[in-house]
């Protein structure tokens, strides 16, 4: 048995066995082969691999997100089957000499280069795909297949680190826990972990190489302990613990149903914060009022392409469909930073998190954004949709949303195509924002306030950087006065305000939040009937 210590981002306890996951930067070595035709041979066998492979992931798709979708793909095993990438592959292992890894790796990437420099952007974006099928051949060759969800039974994930594509790609009923050796406590992979339910640690320094699938283990993230190959003592333990953890969350479903209301009668909503359309589960199962922020950016990550005007309003439209009239907030894509997308081609920065992300994009490349906002604004005739613009900084970006959105609201009128303009709000998670709060105020229809964001801009501390973790505090007095000045400034404009942030999440900070006027907390789903019973337990005026 040996146990490790780490950062939890998820108060949950699970048991069960170890899956490795490593990651696609193979350090491929070049090799003189001895047997070039053993080479070739082995090529083969890792391509036949891959051919099965992608027509599972396509079959999957077609079912979960549609065919549209589902034929990147097709795409992918076309290009398996390219000649020229398989010559040029056949030819390197022949004429040099040198192991099958490093063939594919060095054609993967000579070919990835050529298709970059492309003038045309289609064939720009298939850069990844060549560098995705290379991929693919190499963890075949060197026998790291990829998980198959479909025949795992649920698992303890294990990872160097998890991006938030790789996360939420993976199928939530079959992961137990979530343990990585690297990642921040405010990355999105954690906030994934927290909206997923999973009880996940990260910073636990394992030695992955020690660390083998099958492996069993328990998680415990209320002490931040991973315990590997642990007694039966200690097994029976974690089974007792893991009951009363479950009477505990049984206990919350009485408050199913109730008022969020406080002793002395104020009422506020609580809301949810989700990711994918496969999170209203957890929504309605938890009774949320609404839908507090809907991160539309999952939409384009794990993904080769971006998404349709179709796939989108489809997916909105869902979403409002399930919510019958409940409000549901979709904000706009908040791409960049950690959450990177090969097919939006962003050149590396210095500091993403101050980059070239999220409206700004939208803004400098409104295609993309119109794409959004019709699939948005079709979608609102269906339910009680809101929108939510991320990283504002300026009035300026507020008028200029505001003509785009006017050109597609025209656009749409043109082509006869029935649409809603729904009510429109921004994020409050820049200082300046907060400081212009009063202007902006005029100007929407509500406030949310992004306090991971808000925290990393005021306090200037990196969100992505574990070794800040113990810096990043987002009750800082500086954080809490902000959101007073939010609030009053959105009020005297009769405006409504909420927090979207994970600090919204904390019970020990709702009856202050309730106190300064936050009108609206929107939180993970697991933690709604928490601050629900928060609420019902305090009086607005200090008792006594
Ligand atoms: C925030 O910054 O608080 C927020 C809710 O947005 P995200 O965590 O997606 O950046
Ligand atoms: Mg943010």
């Amino acid at each position: 048995m040996q146990s490790f210590l780490g950062k939890p981002v998820y108060k949950g306890i699970a048991m069960g066995p170890v899956v490795v996951l490593k990651h696609d930067d193979f350090q491929v070595k070049r090799k003189k082969a001895e047997d070039t035709e053993a080479e070739i041979i082995r090529l083969e066998q890792a391509k036949e691999q891959a051919e099965k492979q992608l027509q599972v992931l396509h079959d999957k798709a077609v079912k979960e997100v549609g065919e549209d979708s589902a034929a990147i793909f097709e795409v992918h095993q076309m290009m398996l089957e390219d000649e020229d990438y398989l010559d040029a592959i056949h030819n390197m292992i022949q004429t040099e000499g040198v192991n099958a890894e490093y063939a594919v790796a060095v054609t993967g990437d000579n070919f990835a280069e050529m298709f970059a420099s492309m003038e045309d952007d289609y064939m720009k974006a298939r850069a990844a795909d060549v560098k995705d099928i290379s991929n693919r051949l190499l963890k075949n060759l060197v026998g790291e297949g990829e998980i198959d969800f479909r025949s795992m039974e649920p698992s303890i994930i294990v990872a160097e680190d998890l991006s938030p594509s790789e996360t939420v790609q993976m199928d939530k009923e079959k992961i137990l826990a979530f343990v990585t050796v690297h990642g921040s406590t405010n990355s999105h992979t954690a906030i994934l972990a927290r909206m997923m339910n999973i009880p996940a640690l990260i910073g636990v320094p394992l030695n992955l190489e020690e660390i083998h699938t099958g492996m069993k283990a328990v998680v415990d993230g209320f002490q931040g302990k991973m315990i590997l190959e642990p007694t039966g003592e200690i097994c029976r333990q974690t089974s007792d613990r893991i009951g009363e953890e479950t009477e505990k969350l049984q206990l919350l479903q009485t408050l199913k149903g109730k008022e969020n209301i406080t002793l002395d009668g104020k009422k506020i909503n609580i809301y949810a914060n989700i990711g994918s359309v496969g999170d209203i589960g957890y929504v309605l199962e938890n009774d949320a009022g609404g839908i507090g922020l809907f991160r539309s950016e999952f939409l384009y990550l794990g993904k080769k392409d971006f998404p349709s005007e179709e796939e989108q309003f489809q997916a909105y439209k869902k979403v409002l469909q399930m919510m019958a009239g409940k409000k549901v907030i979709i904000r706009t894509l908040d791409i960049g930073a950690d959450k990177q997308v090969d097919y939006f081609t962003l050149e590396k920065e210095d500091n993403p998190a101050m980059g070239y992300r999220a409206i700004r994009i939208c803004l400098k490349q409104p295609e993309i954004f119109k794409t959004q906002l019709r699939a948005l604004l079709r979608a609102a005739v269906f339910g009680n949709l809101s929108i939510m613009y991320p990283m504002i900084i300026s009035t300026e970006e507020v008028t200029q949303i505001y003509e785009i959105v006017d050109q597609v609201q025209r656009e749409l009128e043109e082509e006869q195509i029935p649409y809603k303009l729904p009510e429109q709000g921004i994020m409050i998670e820049t200082p300046a924002a907060v400081m212009i709060s009063d202007e902006l105020a005029e100007m929407v229809d509500f406030f949310s306030i992004g306090t991971n964001d808000l925290t990393q801009y005021t306090l200037a501390i990196d969100r992505q950087n574990a070794k800040l973790d113990d810096f990043y505090n987002p009750q800082h007095k500086a954080i809490m006065k902000m959101i007073q000045m939010v609030v009053d400034n959105a009020h005297k404009h009769g405006k409504w305000v909420g927090i979207c942030g994970e600090l919204g999440a904390n019970p020990e900070l709702t009856e202050s939040f309730v106190r300064m006027g936050v009108d609206e907390l929107s939180v993970a789903p697991s933690m709604i009937l928490k601050i629900r019973k928060a609420v019902r337990e305090m009086k607005v005026l200090p008792k006594g």
